[in-house]
């Protein structure tokens, strides 16, 4: 029993890191600092608040979040149909790519959307040094302030790799970690067409989702056409867009209560 359990906490973690976000700018190093496969499950990380994958909520509350940005066309464009559709979202950021576009990040704080951290090089953190991976949290943040002249309190890592270290280093730096709802995954990186990442959201759309989507895509516009069918679909259907910290102050106890200053 104990051995199916392990096996199936396996799968879902082997299914989680090869639908998560790609690593382009990869740059591993031998020690093992954060491990792919966690040490534990989601379960345990989850009731402890100490990651976050989803909100449970009755309200009628989606976060959408953008990763591997900004990007110059891409950013504007889906800034401009999140402003049409009154819709706030949250952009996990890559630090070197912060440093190129400030301008970007700083419409995006200014335009009401949440900033998180998404590291400096997007290395990945499966094979990374205590040392690599402060400089890549650390980078990070020092990008969004020069932007934007603030800091952030979550963090996404590259490609949702995550373990009791990491938990441990996010807690150090004061930084929340954010993953996102297994069934709003749209592997929009992987260019699998418009239609695909639009039904993915729209087929699986619950309260308190966690929708994971990138604005950065080397040459695909897909993630910008998909949105101008979910934005106003899931509008019609009553669903409001928030920051993840917004959605975060809407949590809910089984009772329905709203938990407060969690
Ligand atoms: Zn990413």
């Amino acid at each position: 029993m104990k051995y199916n359990r392990l096996l199936c906490a396996g799968i879902a973690v082997s299914l989680l890191c090869i639908s998560s976000c790609p690593t382009p700018y990869t740059n591993a190093q031998n020690t093992s600092y954060a491990s792919p496969a966690p040490t534990k499950g989601r379960a345990y990380y989850e009731e402890r608040g100490d990651i976050v994958w989803e909100v449970p909520t009755h309200r009628k509350l989606i976060a959408l979040t953008f990763d591997d940005g900004p990007d110059e066309s891409n950013t504007p464009a889906i800034l401009d149909l999140l402003q049409k559709y009154d819709a706030k979202a949250t952009f996990f950021v890559v630090g070197s790519r912060v440093e190129k576009l400030p301008h970007l990040v700083k419409r995006e704080r200014e335009e009401g959307h949440e900033v998180g951290n998404h590291t400096f090089l997007h290395s990945s953190f499966q094979y990374i040094s205590r040392n690599k991976a402060l400089s890549e949290l650390d980078q990070g943040q020092t990008s969004i302030v020069q932007a934007t002249g603030a800091g952030t309190h979550l963090f996404r890592p590259p490609g949702g790799s995550y373990n009791d270290s990491l938990v441990k280093l996010s807690k150090e730096k004061g930084l929340k970690i954010i993953l996102w709802s297994w069934h709003q995954d749209t592997l929009d990186w992987r260019k699998p067409g418009v239609y695909r990442i639009a039904d993915k959201v729209l087929r699986n759309a619950r309260n308190g989702d966690i929708v994971l989507m990138h604005d950065y895509v080397h040459q695909s516009t897909q993630t910008v056409e998909a949105l101008k069918i979910i934005l106003p679909e899931l509008k019609k259907r009553g669903y409001s867009f928030v920051t993840v910290s917004e959605l975060l102050s809407n949590r809910e106890k089984p009772d329905g209560l709203i938990e407060v200053n969690k």
